[in-house]
């Protein structure tokens, strides 16, 4: 099924929660402002921001993160990760993530802590976005295939307008590791 939902309306309910969470003036958070960095987020905010924004959409997003993924899928994460820092792979493998980081966003050298503390409030609202491009093929209700947007801004199917729910955030994550990993296998090989 389509996907419905517009980038712009979930960086406005991203910036609507962590106004909320950490006491801010919506105003003074921007689509670029680093969560944690900038706005002085912290875990259990970030556990938070998941978790209002996954009930909003009435999606799971991902609870493990994408290098973390690559050990599941690699055995290790040493292609992407070398003494703890990004490998150019690391970064593309991130670029094409669902957190879809920008070019020149990240950069080879930058640890882990670095990638989470120069997240912004695009990022986020791109994971719960591309989330759902993983929606069913076919409405479980009524085998519609058509998605739309109800005036709660929430994704319901056309024909019975039932609630859709994406593929669950970490599955999908993992699926995109394990493509860019075969792709980049192919590409040696
Ligand atoms: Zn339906």
């Amino acid at each position: 099924m389509n996907n419905p939902l517009e980038l712009e309306q979930v960086v406005l309910s991203v910036r609507d929660i962590l106004a909320q969470l950490l006491v801010l003036d919506a105003d003074e958070i921007s689509a670029d402002s680093a969560i944690v960095e900038e706005l002085g987020a912290d875990s259990l905010d970030i556990v938070d921001l998941s978790f209002q924004l996954g009930r909003q959409y009435a999606c799971s997003l991902p609870k493990t993160s994408v290098l973390d993924h690559t050990v599941a899928v690699c055995g290790d994460a040493e292609a992407f990760l070398q003494a703890g820092r990004l490998t150019d792979d690391g970064v593309e493998l991130l670029q094409q993530s669902l957190s879809a980081y920008a070019p020149g966003q990240l950069k080879a050298g930058m640890q882990p802590a670095d990638v989470f503390a120069a997240t912004t409030v695009r990022n986020w609202a791109l994971q719960c976005h591309n989330l759902f491009n993983h929606l069913p093929a076919q409405c479980p209700e009524c085998a519609g295939e058509q998605a739309r947007l109800n005036d709660r801004q929430q994704v319901v199917c056309v024909g019975c307008s039932a609630r859709l729910t994406p593929l669950d955030g970490d599955s999908v994550s993992r699926a995109l590791v394990e493509q860019f990993v075969a792709a980049r296998v192919a590409a040696v090989a």
